[in-house]
Formats: C-alpha cells, sequence, structure tokens
C-alpha cells in the first residue's frame, strides 16, 4: 500500500515527499530540498496535522553584492 501524501513547503510551494513510514505517524523536521527550508511536521493516521515553518537557509543577494 502506499501513500501519495505530500507536503507542499510553505516557503516555496515545492512538494516535499515523505518516507512512507513517516506518513503515519511522525512528529518532528522536514527538510525542503527545494529551497533547504526547515518545517515542522506532525502526522497523524496519515493526514497532517501540524506543519510550521521553523528556519530557511537561502543565500541573501545583498550579501553578495559588491561593496564600494
Ligand atoms: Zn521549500
Amino acid at each position: 500500500m502506499r501513500y501519495d501524501l505530500k507536503l507542499n513547503c510553505i516557503n516555496c510551494g515545492h512538494s516535499v515527499a515523505l518516507d512512507e513510514n513517516v506518513y503515519m505517524d511522525y512528529e518532528g523536521p522536514v527538510k525542503c530540498n527545494a529551497c533547504s527550508a526547515i518545517l515542522s511536521v506532525r502526522m497523524e493516521d496519515g493526514k497532517l496535522r501540524f506543519m510550521d515553518f521553523v528556519s530557511v537557509s537561502r543565500p541573501s543577494p545583498e550579501d553578495s553584492l559588491p561593496r564600494r
């Protein structure tokens, strides 16, 4: 039996796939592969009960600008 449930990253909207054994019962951080955001999720009985945004580590474009 497969579970095709996917989460959508609340930072970039990219779908985040979880391991199948995670779908049924899981509480903890999940990393988005697209934007490296860390999401805190809670799964119960294969359904998403809770999702929150923890952190994101994306490069800041302002830091790479040359300074005069
Ligand atoms: Zn993302």
